[in-house]
């Protein structure tokens, strides 16, 4: 994902949400080679029978992804570049009844995004600190900008309407097993500071 500034090698639209793709659809094949970052749009694109929807071939997406990452590590020249700020990744354990944050200190117009998968329903909201500080305190119900109930999998964008610290916050409720969950959290600087910089 760092390597491939957390956008799609195909189409190169930054602030999509990305998966990785098996090139050769082996789940079980993690080679670098065989893994190519892509957002939905692209997937859609390299997964399924050739002729049926399916307008790239595995070569193709490997140029691609040779490419892109060439791009991404500074080895090759492209415009309008445009990267995440901060990024972060990590597969963690949530245990029932408790809960684990994320937190970041937005500008305002900063776009938040994160990807969110789980092997057992969670609760993966995006609220402000305060509405966190409230809930925590058991004084309201979490009041969120973005997120999901209950989910195994939330891709969570949104736009900081002001600026201040932000909160992701992955809920596993008391009555669930361990969660293994894995997120993917990326910070994209409002558009404006990135053309003044
Ligand atoms: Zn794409």
């Amino acid at each position: 994902m760092a390597a491939n500034r957390h956008t799609s090698c195909i189409c190169r639209e930054p602030r999509k949400h990305v998966v990785i793709h098996h090139v050769d659809e082996d789940p079980s094949n993690n080679d670098w080679d065989n893994l190519a970052v892509v957002c939905h749009d692209c997937h859609s694109r390299v997964t399924g029978d050739e002729g049926l929807g399916r307008s790239f071939s595995a070569g193709e997406v490997r140029k691609y992804k040779k490419e892109w990452e060439s791009i991404c590590a500074g080895e090759r020249k492209d415009d309008g570049e445009d990267e995440p700020g901060e990024t972060e990744y990590e597969v963690t354990t949530v245990a029932p009844g408790t809960h684990k944050t994320y937190e970041y200190d937005l500008e305002e117009g900063d776009l938040f995004t994160a990807r969110v998968e789980s092997d057992v329903p969670i609760d993966a909201l995006f609220c402000r600190i305060s509405a966190y500080r409230r809930w925590v305190r058991e004084e309201a119900e979490l009041s969120f900008l973005d997120g999901g109930e209950s989910v195994y999998e939330r891709e969570i964008s949104c736009d900081a309407d002001r600026e201040g610290r932000h909160v992701l916050v992955i809920v596993n409720d008391e009555d669930g097993e361990d969660a293994v969950v894995r997120v993917d959290i990326a910070i994209w600087p409002d558009d404006e500071d990135a053309n003044e910089s």
